[in-house]
């Protein structure tokens, strides 16, 4: 099998403040033809120096996640952003940015065509679900997306900040989450 190739034009970073920034673009990290495509916000400052997305605190926090679950991360995984350059001052990205890099994610899909999508975090979920809901309510859910499975959880930069492990919080919550995603991943 013949490696799919998807490399976003160096010109979208013009969409960031590039004028006095070294901008590089992290498009993905894992396998392109896994059946599980994890989409996150936006790189990070390791991110942007690695140039592969989640390599950072909270991409070993996701790492550890999946690994616990029984998902293997070279093989099942492929790791993308909806936004492909690292917003200046590691403030979320605008609308507008989104907008911008929709384009290159919806082709990521297209192309991976995985059967499971995860969204990493709120951005994630707006970005593709088109709806603003706390990430709270929908953790958790498989809902069909354009005839795919779509679940949002929440981001490991959230679950760093919230590290109690006890019944009922949100890392024992995303814990069972991702026992549920390996659980579809075996049935696929
Ligand atoms: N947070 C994200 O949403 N994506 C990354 O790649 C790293 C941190």
């Amino acid at each position: 099998m013949t490696a799919k190739k998807i490399v976003p034009d160096n010109d979208l970073c013009e969409v960031f403040n590039s004028r006095d920034s070294k901008n590089k673009i992290v498009v993905a990290r894992g396998n392109p033809q896994a059946p599980l495509m994890i989409i996150g916000e936006a790189p990070g400052a390791k991110e942007e120096e690695v140039g592969k997305p989640f390599v950072g605190r909270s991409g070993k926090l996701l790492d550890k996640l999946l690994l616990n679950a029984g998902i293997d991360i070279n093989l099942d995984v492929y790791f993308c952003n909806v936004v492909k350059c690292r917003p200046p001052k590691n403030r979320r990205p605008t609308k507008t940015e989104i907008q911008e890099n929709l384009p290159w994610l919806y082709q990521q899909i297209k192309l991976v065509d995985p059967n499971l999508l995860v969204l990493v975090g709120a951005t994630s979920l707006e970005a593709i679900l088109k709806i603003k809901s706390p990430i709270s309510i929908l953790r958790g859910k498989w809902i069909k997306w354009e005839g795919r499975l779509v679940m949002p959880v929440f981001h490991p930069a959230y679950l760093l900040r919230n590290p109690s492990k006890e019944e009922g919080t949100p890392m024992s919550f995303t814990k069972s989450d991702f026992s549920k995603i390996k659980e579809k991943l075996d049935f696929l």
